[in-house]
């Protein structure tokens, strides 16, 4: 029977050559362990590979890359806006783009540590808080180093051109670090650029970003109180926001015909 098992520890003590034995049994551990339920982790991720859907909570709750990018479209996602839907549907190469993004990151598993998840608290006025998600491409503990990873089309091109690399890429890592410097030992953050030919890695300076978050934050939800809405700021990812009409008709953000449009009706 399986509680009846013994294991055997046998120490050879050299002074006088005799054998000493211990032995542990599983009755032993009776008062040190206790069955607990399957962590939630797993849980979710069962229904995902089910089809179970979890419901995105926007309040108070950020993506680091929500923080990067346009503070607008945040402010818009905070106040709960319906997205828009799409003019255009993607081309054939915006959707090859993505696909070859999730073969890329197979890579991923160079490491023995991918996909580490993070949940920072930030501490606002007022009491409150809010949540920043973060999640880590890659990170090497040897050389207690932090890689994000992303594809990009036309890479020796963008390099030649110093679009590359980006401002936001470069925040983001620099936030990761951050987020998971009390959890785990970080020495270096590289953001590692592919594409089908190639590869360019860069190290990025590591910065506290503790304030920066803050008051990126703060403003977001001052402006979902006050209802000003934060200036936009225009990229060429404009042309995949789902609030391209509301933006436009806000002032102060794209000035181009928007790209995606109300799905039953207008704005007020
Ligand atoms: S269209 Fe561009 S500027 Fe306007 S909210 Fe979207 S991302 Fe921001």
């Amino acid at each position: 029977m399986e509680n009846k098992k013994i294991t055997e520890f046998v120490h050879v003590d050299e002074s006088n050559e005799e054998k000493i034995s211990t032995k542990i049994t599983i009755q032993s551990f009776e008062n040190e362990i206790q069955e607990i339920d399957v962590p939630k982790g797993i849980v979710t991720f069962l229904g995902s590979k089910n089809g179970k859907k979890i419901p995105y909570l926007t309040k108070n709750r950020y993506s680091v890359s929500d923080l990067v990018h346009c503070q607008r479209k945040s402010l818009y996602k905070q106040l709960g806006l319906k997205q828009e839907q799409l003019v255009q549907d993607l081309s054939i190469e915006q959707m090859w783009s993505t696909v070859r993004g999730n073969f890329l990151h197979q890579m991923t598993n160079a490491y023995d540590w991918n996909e580490l998840e993070m949940q920072y608290k930030v501490n606002l006025k007022d009491g409150k808080q809010a949540t920043l998600h973060g999640r880590l491409d890659m990170y090497d503990w040897k050389t207690k180093t932090i890689m994000d990873l992303k594809s990009v089309p036309n890479l020796r091109h963008q390099v030649k051109h110093g679009f590359i690399p980006k401002l936001q890429h470069i925040l983001q890592v620099q936030c990761y670090g951050t987020m998971f410097e009390s959890y785990i030992p970080i020495e270096n953050l590289n953001l590692i650029y592919v594409d089908n030919n190639d590869i360019v890695t860069y190290k990025i300076q590591k910065r506290d970003m503790a304030d920066w978050i803050k008051t990126r934050i703060q403003e977001i939800e001052d402006a979902c109180v006050s209802k000003q809405i934060i200036t936009g700021e225009p990229t060429g990812l404009c042309q995949f926001c789902k609030y391209q009409t509301k933006c436009y008709a806000d002032e102060n953000g794209i000035t181009h015909t928007p790209l995606s449009v109300p799905k039953g009706g207008r704005y007020n």
